[in-house]
């Protein structure tokens, strides 16, 4: 038994050790590689359901690409950054590149396509935090409601004064502000009540296989209808069956986010799949 415990032990300690080190491998990067350009736009499309699913938009999702090619998914560096606070600047970095891809594309293009971008939770305490994204909105002289803000719930939930307050003078600057992972906390009918936000994105959680599924359809049946009576509109996100996309066209979802249409892709790509697209 003891040998047992000195063998788990190890392996423990070996884990953490794996751990730490990945940590003060990224932490040591970071800067640099934000100077470097290294973190890259993906977008990954959305497509409207009202209209033939044609594309009106996309969300930003950040990759880190290594200067040998290598590229690193969020979910390793996102949580470090938001433990570090560095998770401030890449956001900012991501949200300004968003407008100025937008910037460039309107200036040769007039489908009105809009981006969506990340926001974190820490950034919302930032003194600066509307002024900035106010700032950048006017640098590229972008109209009202083609960049939408993505809140996760879990923030919603925690900081919900703080929250509403800032989306409603963000709303008078022209932003779309959606709340993401909705249905995933506690209180999501309190969310829809108290934030004037203008969209929701589904949980992944509610599109993923599991013996729930019937139960998981008549929740989301129910909140679609819920959130149009409150004219908000919905997203669902992670649909990667075709017959998902029925079941939520005959809801009454508006929009459709998911590998059965696209992967986030290169921003350049994006937009050579805009410009195949029969109204870009
Ligand atoms: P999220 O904001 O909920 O983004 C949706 C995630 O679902 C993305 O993962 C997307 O690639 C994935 N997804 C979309 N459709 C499907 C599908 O049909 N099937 C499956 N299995 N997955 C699908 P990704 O790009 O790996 O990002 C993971 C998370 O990292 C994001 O979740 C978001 O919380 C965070 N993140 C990504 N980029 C940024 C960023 O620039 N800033 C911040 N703060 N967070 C970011
Ligand atoms: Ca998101
Ligand atoms: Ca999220
Ligand atoms: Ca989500």
């Amino acid at each position: 038994i003891k040998a047992n415990r000195e063998i788990r032990q190890a392996f423990y300690s070996d884990t953490i050790r794996q751990n730490i080190l990945h940590v003060n491998e990224i932490e040591s990067q970071m800067q640099l590689a934000l100077k470097n350009g290294e973190f890259k736009m993906y977008i990954q499309p959305k497509t409207d359901t009202h209209h033939n699913h044609r594309i009106m938009g996309g969300e930003v999702l950040v990759r880190w690409q290594k200067s040998d090619g290598t590229i690193i998914p969020p979910n390793d560096f996102i949580p470090i950054f938001e433990r570090n606070g560095f998770i401030v600047l890449l956001d900012r970095y991501m949200f300004a590149s968003a407008c100025k891809w937008l910037h460039d594309y309107f200036e040769n293009h007039t489908h009105r396509i809009h981006l969506a971008v990340n926001v974190s939770r820490l950034d919302i305490f930032q003194e600066d935090f509307i002024s900035y994204y106010v700032s950048i909105k006017e640098q590229y002289e972008l109209c009202d409601d083609v960049i939408e803000l993505e809140f996760t719930e879990s923030l919603a939930i925690e900081d919900h004064a703080l929250l509403s307050a800032k989306i409603s003078e963000l709303r008078t600057h022209g932003f779309l502000c959606s709340i993401d992972d909705f249905g995933a906390g506690y209180s999501s009918l309190n969310t829809l009540k108290e934030l004037p936000i203008q969209v929701i994105k589904l949980d992944i959680l509610f599109f993923r296989k599991g013996a729930s599924i019937e139960k998981a359809r008549i929740i989301v049946s129910h909140i679609i209808h819920l959130a149009k009576q409150l004219h908000i509109a919905v997203v669902a996100e992670g649909i990667e069956e075709p017959d998902q996309v029925y079941f939520l066209e005959k809801c009454g979802c508006d929009i459709i986010q998911g590998y059965v249409f696209a992967k986030p892709m290169p921003a350049n790509d994006f937009k050579k799949l805009l410009l195949k697209d029969p109204v870009g």
